[in-house]
Formats: structure tokens, C-alpha cells, sequence
């Protein structure tokens, strides 16, 4: 299948999410393909962060942890992202990074599973889940057990000794998407836990948490859910393990009464137990706006505008760039919202695209990587950013020394 210019306005036109387009302050000129490394920032973010800085922090100070609802931020914003990823609203707090709150819950699933020691993982997953997982069994020596199989022998790996599985659902660099429900399922059927990464699926895809029965979860708030650079991430423990879960960052705001301020540690029975201290409130402003604009949105359309999107990116790849691999699943039910292609000069490639306005991003050693969004992406931006590597790859016009000298974030 291959598509004109025209036929694309056309899906335009026809698209009812066009309008949400202006909900972003994008550049002019600039294709953003990078929205699942970084999301751009919906206009009411820039607006809640000017209205939370001047008007709370700079007129109500202090005052504002009980006027303006800064100290209930965390479990609000929580519920708020429980509607996106298909959890309960007292499942999920948000918190932290990603890679923090992975170490509360990796110690946390150990302490659900008392007498088993192995938190399994697979090779070539995202480095901060690996590294994570390295220093904690670092940490607790004997304790525990980390074992990283090869990909594709995960669920085979599963024994009596396994505490939890750890995976990313939507892996970051070839997009691949994995059956939550039924590697869930294996790992209970061996009486393991399960603890997924959405971060590449959060606000992305359909996340389903709970019909998947999954355990335990933690996801980025600055890709696709548009909180800003380094925007606090969340957690989500099922109904089922609150209250017994425990896990050793044990700060005063995990803490069952804060205000007591007692010198033992007593975990709060809820979901607050998850988190540890002070929350970013500048930051939390901008992720709830962006988080409200999804909430906005009818989840069905997004999902199969992603799917469109990114069925014509590789459609359009396949028909006009025949050099370039592809490295996610073809089927849109079987990966996230980015496209994975492969080329030996990826980097030089994605360079001299960026110098064209075109922002994709590049993963070593091969992978071209592009994220579409339903909430932002037009189908003719598609059309033009795919052009434009035609052309760069016809012309070989990346070619060029500015272009390969590698930057410090690829
Ligand atoms: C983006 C991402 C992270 C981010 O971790 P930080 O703690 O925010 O640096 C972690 N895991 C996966 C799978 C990711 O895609």
C-alpha cells in the first residue's frame, strides 16, 4: 500500500482528534516524532506551572500544602493516571522515577513472596530496569536472587522460586508489545508475582492493569503522558497486596500519620506506603494538566488513531525505503505507538533528519526510532517526515561529518 500527499490531508480532514492538535504549544516548522521520549507540553501545563509558581508557591507559600491541594497531589494525579492504565484510583500514586519506584516495588514483590529469592528478567530490556534490579540484589545478598535469561525464555524461566517477573510491556527499542494478561498468568500459575514497566504504554495504548491481574506496575510521567522533563513517575499495587507489601525507602510521607512525627517507622495502610518524601509540586502541576488532556480524550478513537498513524509510517517506509529495516512488530496490536527501523548509518540518518526539522531519536547501535501520538500527530506530518528520509537516504545527504559525530543523548 502506498498513499499520496492527498490522501493523507484527507485522513486529516476526516480525523476527529485534529482539533486536539492545538492543545500543544509545538514549534512551527518541526515534525516531533519523539513524543514517546519526551512529550511536548499541552499549553495548560505551561499555564498550571505559571499559575502554580506565581499564585500558590509565590502568594499562599507554605499555606498552599493545605490550600491548594499540594499535599494530596500525589494520590490525586494517581487516581487520575489509574483511568488510563485500567487500575482503581487508590491502586496508583504517583512518585519518584521510574527507577526508584521499580526498587520500592522489585523489594516489595520479594516481600509478597517471602521464602522465594529470584526476581526474573530478560536481557536487552531498558538498562535502568536491569541496573535497578542489579543493586538491589546487590543490596540484599543472599536475600535475593536476580536472574536475567535471555529474551524470549522468560516465561520458561518461571520456578518455584521466583518472587516476581519483571518486563517492560511495550519494549523501548523495538516497540514489541507483550500479552500482559497471559505472561500474568504464567507467572501465577507458578505462584510468582508480576511486575510490569508501562512506561512506553502509559497514555500510549490500551493498558489494562487490572483485567490483566497484574501485581504490581511503575510508568514515566514525561513520555507519553506529557508531564515535562523529568516529571514525577507513578506506581500501581493491586487492591490485593495493599496493606501487606512493604517496602525499605521508608520516608516520613509513606509514613501512617506524617504529622505525628514519630521516630518509628509505622507504613500507612494504603498506597502511601509506596511513596517516601516530599512531592515536586511544580512538576506535578504540569503532569496533571497533562494528564487531564488525556483523561479528555475518547480512549477507543486514540488508540486506533496510533494505530493508523503508525500502520502508514511503516507502510510508507516499506514502499519508499527499501534500505531501511523494520524492527517493530507489522501488526499494530503487537507493538506501542514508536517504529523501530534499522540502518548501519541510523544515527547520521536521524541527524540529518532533525537538521530538516524531522525529530526522531536513536537507539545503538541501528535503531531509527519514531513515535506517533494521537493526541498530536498529524497524518500528513507522517507523509512529509517519511519523504524527507527518502530523499536524505536517495541522496545520501546524510552523509556528512556534522551529521555522525555522535552528541551525548542520541
Ligand atoms: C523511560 C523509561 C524509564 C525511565 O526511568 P527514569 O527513572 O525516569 O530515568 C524506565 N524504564 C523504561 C522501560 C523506560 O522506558
Amino acid at each position: 500500500m502506498s498513499l499520496s500527499r492527498g490522501e493523507a490531508e484527507a485522513l486529516d480532514a476526516a480525523d476527529p482528534l485534529a482539533g486536539l492538535r492545538q492543545e500543544f504549544d509545538l514549534p512551527d516548522g518541526v515534525i516531533y516524532l519523539d513524543g514517546n521520549s519526551l512529550g511536548p507540553p499541552p499549553r495548560t501545563a505551561l499555564a498550571r506551572l505559571s499559575r502554580t509558581a506565581a499564585a500558590e508557591w509565590g502568594r499562599d507559600l507554605i499555606l498552599s500544602w493545605n490550600l491548594n491541594g499540594w499535599m494530596e497531589a500525589p494520590l490525586r494525579i494517581g487516581g487520575k493516571i489509574a483511568r488510563l492504565v485500567g487500575a482503581e484510583p487508590h491502586e496508583v500514586a504517583v512518585a519518584d522515577s521510574t527507577s526508584v519506584n521499580l526498587f520500592k516495588l522489585a523489594a516489595g514483590a520479594l516481600s509478597l513472596r517471602p521464602g522465594r529469592t529470584t526476581l526474573l528478567a530478560q536481557t536487552g530490556e531498558f538498562p535502568t530496569d536491569l541496573h535497578i534490579l542489579q543493586g538491589l540484589a546487590a543490596l540484599l545478598g543472599e536475600r535475593a536472587r536476580l536472574r536475567i535469561v535471555p529474551e524470549g525464555e522468560l516465561i520458561a524461566a518461571i520456578d518455584e522460586d521466583t518472587a516476581a517477573l519483571v518486563l517492560t510491556h511495550v519494549h523501548y527499542r523495538t516497540s514489541r508489545r507483550w500479552d500482559m494478561a497471559a505472561v500474568t498468568a504464567a507467572a501465577h500459575a507458578k505462584g510468582a508475582l508480576a511486575l510490569w514497566d508501562v512506561s512506553h504504554s502509559a497514555g500510549a495504548i490500551g493498558v489494562d492493569l487490572n483485567a490483566a491481574r497484574a501485581d504490581l506496575a511503575v510508568g514515566c510521567g514525561y513520555k507519553h503522558l506529557n508531564g515535562g522533563p523529568g516529571a514525577p513517575a507513578f506506581l500501581f499495587v493491586a487492591e490485593r497486596h495493599l496493606g501487606t507489601i512493604r517496602q525499605p525507602l521508608t520516608g516520613w510521607l509513606g509514613h501512617a500519620e506524617p504529622f505525628a512525627f514519630e521516630d518509628l517507622h509505622r507504613p500507612a495502610p494504603d498506597v502511601r506506603a509506596l511513596t517516601t518524601g516530599t512531592p515536586p509540586i511544580l512538576s506535578l502541576a504540569a503532569l496533571e494538566a497533562g494528564i487531564d488532556l488525556h483523561l479528555s480524550v475518547d480512549r477507543a478513537q486514540a488508540e486506533a488513531k496510533g494505530a493508523a498513524l503508525s500502520d502508514l509510517f511503516i507502510a510508507l517506509v516499506e514502499a519508499g525505503c527499501p534500505e531501511l529495516g523494520l524492527a517493530s512488530p507489522r501488526r499494530a496490536a503487537e507493538r506501542g505507538l514508536h517504529v523501530s527501523l534499522t540502518h548501519k548509518d541510523g544515527y547520521a540518518i536521524v541527524q540529518a533528519l532533525a537538521a530538516r526539522g524531522v525529530i526522531g531519536d536513536f537507539r545503538a547501535p541501528d535503531v531509527l526510532r519514531f513515535g506517533v501520538s494521537p493526541l498530536f500527530t498529524r497524518f500528513t506530518e507522517v507523509w512529509d517526515a517519511v519523504e524527507a528520509l527518502r530523499d536524505i537516504l536517495a541522496t545520501r545527504a546524510y552523509d556528512r561529518p556534522e551529521h555522525r559525530a555522535r552528541k551525548a543523548v542520541t
